[in-house]
């Protein structure tokens, strides 16, 4: 399977994969082909063929972030460095805000990364909802067993009673009802006779705990809503917590790989798996949760809810903006796979959290990009420069090499002509200081073309410059002998205005202002960058075909994308990817 990954460095999770691996922990682990309780693993298991087993659990309510792809590359990663198998499982227990367009858009972003879930003849692609059955037969025993109850009071009451850190909680009054009462209003919910809200299933575990996780945690509650896989079959849900653990244990996972906040729950993680294995429920060995710390990028907010908010309330143009911090939209902007995992693997595993500067983003793009892209030139604030001692109607071709790191592929061919397209910033009517560029009476080297010298400018009514005029020294070309005989200090780039293709260029910038768009109490959207994107139509070089998704770096603009949605070779939208230089971090 698998994307390469760079050369991976030491951090506590593989540490830990390799002691398991060293102490041999997971010898005898059985497996039975999927998952599997411990009443199947023991009639139909067989040695795990999976030398460890790691998941990437992703809910399937919004769009893939930059923040998952850490979690993908990370647990996809470890599985195919030390032998072994991720899981690729929706945790879709919460009905009300997932959606089967969400499931879609996960698995093509995962595939987009490069990675994937098939692994000895079997596809290891999960939904928690197909265990939903098995859920709520653990439920039963544990109830059986004296470890749950159903509890009549209301959430609001139930937080009244859980105490603080410093206070213990009360017991609630139906915490020592007979456990046939329990399961009878359990059988209750489930049939779906009881309201949202008017009662929920709790552990049993201990009111004074000092973990407040521990003071009998919700397992179960009434939600009479659709699902978008098992439909209205259910009217009780299971809650993240009490569901989590058994989807691990069910799937044979080793290494369970979550992030900090989740560092409190993992007592309860233990013990509702300890006592699910001494039911008999679930067979040893069991799954054990480890804790790392979320990968943040500054200039980007990724909470689902603001960035649905930047959806809705149409701030941007949908999840695949290419502004978006969204797989789909960095995927629009121009990111690759490859920069995004170099990214993933460049930011480490920590146990602390902390931001890294969003430059860190923009430059693994850059170091993916630069040795592999081809190179053309565009020109996307034009004026037209005539040299008015070429002949008109003539035109000869000039070469540039495709990729100056790659001698194999080879030169692109493009016309030079009496009448071109430059960058309106290579030309000044007065040139300040280490002004090197076109000014009047200044040479410049037209690159891959010849030594110009600038002999004046057309100015309109309104006193702006429409013309800049100069006249090419015939022996100059490069590549010829003359070339170096005449030295110049400026080279610029160009497009034969005859032969150019016309594009509509969208040049992008950070989503927003500000480096914390939603730390403290700020409101994130009063951040939002004014300028973060600017259209041009602009010139490329001729011959340049704007199909989907082709790449390109254009010579000390930055790299360039075709746009996914709307460039067409006959009408080409391109995207900045990223700039040549960082222009933010001063
Ligand atoms: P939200 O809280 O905004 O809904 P989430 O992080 O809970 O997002 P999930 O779909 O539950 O979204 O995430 C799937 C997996 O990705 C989880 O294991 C989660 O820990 C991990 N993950 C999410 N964001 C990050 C991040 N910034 N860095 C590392 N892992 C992350
Ligand atoms: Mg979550």
């Amino acid at each position: 399977m698998n994307a390469p990954a760079a050369v991976p460095a030491a951090n506590f999770l593989r540490n830990q994969i390799e002691s398991d691996l060293d102490a041999q922990r997971f010898a005898g682990k059985q497996w039975a082909g999927g998952p599997a309780d411990a009443a199947r693993l023991q009639s139909e298991g067989q040695p795990d063929p999976a030398r460890i087993r790691t998941r990437f659990p992703p809910e399937p309510n919004g769009y893939l972030h930059i923040g998952h792809a850490k979690s993908i590359c990370l647990n996809f990663g470890l599985a195919r460095d030390y032998g072994g198998v991720c899981h690729l499982r929706f945790d879709d227990t919460n009905p009300e805000k997932e959606d089967q367009e969400y499931v879609d858009a996960i698995i093509d972003m995962v595939r987009w990364l490069g990675f994937d879930w098939q692994a000895n003849g079997t596809e290891h692609l999960y939904f928690a909802s197909d265990y939903f059955g098995f859920m709520y037969e653990c439920a039963e025993a544990l109830i059986e067993a004296g470890h749950a109850y159903v509890d009549e009071q209301s959430a609001d009451e139930m937080r009244a009673m859980r105490g603080t850190l410093t206070e213990r909680g009360k017991d609630s009054p139906w915490r020592n009802r007979p456990a046939a009462e329990s399961l009878a209003l359990l059988r209750e919910m489930r049939d779906g006779k009881h309201p949202n809200g008017s009662m929920a299933l709790r552990a049993r575990i201990d009111m004074g705990s000092p973990n407040i996780n521990l003071r009998d945690p919700v397992l179960y509650r009434i939600r009479h809503a659709e699902h978008h896989r098992t439909g209205s079959a259910w009217s009780i849900y299971p809650m993240y917590t009490f569901a989590h653990p058994i989807e691990d244990a069910l799937e044979g996972i080793t290494h369970s790989i979550c992030t900090l906040e989740f560092e409190d729950q993992r007592p309860f993680y233990d013990w509702l798996l300890a006592r699910l294995a001494e039911l008999g429920k679930l067979a040893k060995p069991l799954p054990h949760q480890y804790e790392f710390a979320r990968m943040n990028l500054s200039y980007i907010v990724t909470s689902k809810r603001k960035l649905l908010q930047l959806v809705r309330e149409e701030r941007v143009d949908g999840w695949d903006d290419p502004r978006m911090p969204t797989l789909v939209g960095l995927r629009r902007r121009g990111y690759t796979p490859e920069a995004i995992r170099l990214l993933c693997e460049r930011s480490g595993v920590s146990k602390s959290d902390s931001r890294l500067d969003y430059s860190l983003l923009e430059q693994a793009l850059r170091d993916d990009l630069d040795p592999k892209a081809e190179r053309r030139v565009a020109v996307l604030d034009p004026i037209k420069l005539v040299i008015t001692n070429y002949p008109e109607g003539q035109s000869e071709a000039c070469t540039a090499p495709r990729n100056p790191h790659d001698a194999d592929a080879g030169v692109r061919e493009f016309p030079f002509s009496r009448e071109l397209w430059i960058e309106r910033d290579d030309f000044r009517e007065e040139a300040p200081k280490k002004y090197f560029r076109l000014f009047p009476g200044n040479t410049v080297r037209l690159k891959y073309a010849y030594v110009v010298r600038c002999t004046g400018f057309v100015k309109d009514d309104a006193g702006n410059v429409t013309e800049v005029h100069a006249e090419y020294l015939p022996d100059t070309k490069s590549g010829t002998p003359g070339a170096d005989s005449v030295k110049v200090k400026g080279n610029i780039t160009w497009v034969s205005a005859a032969h150019a293709v016309s594009a509509e260029i969208r040049l992008y910038d950070r989503l927003f202002a500000d480096a914390h768009p939603d730390s403290g109490d700020k409101d994130f959207l009063d951040h939002l960058n004014p300028d973060s994107i600017q259209t041009v139509q602009g010139w490329l070089e001729p011959g340049i075909q704007a199909k989907p998704g082709m790449t390109w770096q254009f010579e000390r603009l930055g790299y360039f994308t075709a746009d996914l949605k709307l460039s067409t070779v006959d009408k080409p939208v391109i995207n900045r990817a990223v700039t040549l230089r960082d222009s933010w971090t001063k």
